[in-house]
């Protein structure tokens, strides 16, 4: 393929465009990408619709990036789309690779959803009680649009994934990575072993610059609290930081401005519950697991000071989490 540009795509769930402002964040370097890759879908970018995508043939584009959760139909269809007419699919960013925070919305669903917003919220005014409808007549001509789906989804729960770029948004730093890979592809054909999450196989703690001293803790403090030690963890200062559970490789860029991490990289490379790695990991620290020394209402007060667990814990990643089960089970669907 040497002299060639390969044929790029960007496509899109649900989706707060940070994922291409991110890719737009590769300042100087996006000319590193034009001399390699020619854009041939990317709405953010240039004024491309979806009949655009719809003509390629079966796998002519090379490689497709994916951002977004997948929450309607025709998120299902976009994805469906790039999955046929790529060679590789990477799911980038935290909402495509694990259904980022919009897959929040699976703690509810979606005549909940139509309820709040359009007949209770106080501003509200629609006597009609009017939800929004797949099927309309506009013009003379009857309309299909697109379905609300009950569940917010990642993009490997849809269509087959080659590779995973995760970051909410993804660092500059790790976007930079695929530089390298779409000039080998040029050059060789070849790309990284399907699977490949484009990130480091550390956990963020193994990266982090703060000095941990093994210390358990008595309390969990929010962090506009207390100004925390800038040399110390700030897990063994009670603040809630999910460094544990979260897999490396964003540069350490909350912690380098003393804020906890939240999660955005995901589950460590050993683990598929990053929410149940952290509580078991919060659990250690508190002591939790001597439990027995505890009274029920010391143990009962320590958790109470988590405010928003599920938040904290499934932020990034409720879709892809054991508990999501848990909600489907009871009837959220
Ligand atoms: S991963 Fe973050 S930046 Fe990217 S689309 Fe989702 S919410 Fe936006
Ligand atoms: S818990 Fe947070 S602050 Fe502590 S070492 Fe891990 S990433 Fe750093
Ligand atoms: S420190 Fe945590 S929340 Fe912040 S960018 Fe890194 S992984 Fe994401």
């Amino acid at each position: 393929m040497s002299g060639k540009k390969i044929k790029l795509a960007v496509g899109i769930g649900s989706t707060c465009e940070g994922c291409s402002v991110a890719i737009l964040d590769l300042n100087e370097k996006i000319l590193d990408l034009a001399r390699l890759a020619d854009i041939v879908y990317w709405v953010l970018a240039l004024d491309f619709k979806l009949s655009d995508l719809e003509k390629f043939q079966e796998k002519e584009i090379d490689i497709s990036l994916h951002h977004g959760t997948i929450r309607t139909s025709e998120h299902v269809h976009i994805a469906h789309l790039l999955r046929e007419k790529s060679k590789a699919l990477i799911a980038f960013g935290s909402c495509s690779c694990f259904g980022g925070i919009p897959g929040l919305c699976n703690v509810t669903n979606r005549e909940e959803i139509f309820r709040v917003v359009y007949q209770e919220t106080p501003s509200t005014i629609n006597p009609g009680a009017i939800i929004p409808q797949t099927q309309i007549r506009q013009n003379g001509h009857d309309l299909t649009l697109p379905e609300l789906h009950n569940e917010g989804r990642a993009l490997h729960q849809v269509v087959d994934v080659d590779y995973y770029l995760p970051g909410c948004p993804p660092a500059v730093e790790l976007i930079e990575k695929l530089i390298p890979i779409i000039k080998n592809f040029l050059e060789t054909g070849n790309l990284p072993p399907q699977g490949t999450v484009i990130a480091s196989e550390k956990t963020l703690c193994d990266e982090c610059p703060l000095e941990r001293q093994n210390k358990m803790i008595d309390k969990i403090v929010r962090p506009h609290k207390i100004i925390p030690d800038p040399k110390r963890c700030l897990l063994e200062q009670g603040i809630l930081c999910l460094g544990p559970a979260t897999r490396g490789g964003c540069g350490t860029k909350c912690i380098n401005v003393l804020m906890p991490c939240r999660g955005c990289m995901g589950p460590t490379a050993d683990v598929s519950d990053q929410g149940a790695k952290m509580i078991g990991a919060i659990a250690s620290i508190l002591g939790v697991e001597k439990e027995k020394d505890l009274s029920d209402a010391e143990v009962e007060k320590i958790i109470d000071q988590i405010k928003d667990p599920l938040g904290t814990f499934y932020r990034f990643t409720l879709p892809v989490a054991s508990i999501n089960k848990t909600f489907h089970e009871k009837g959220v669907k």
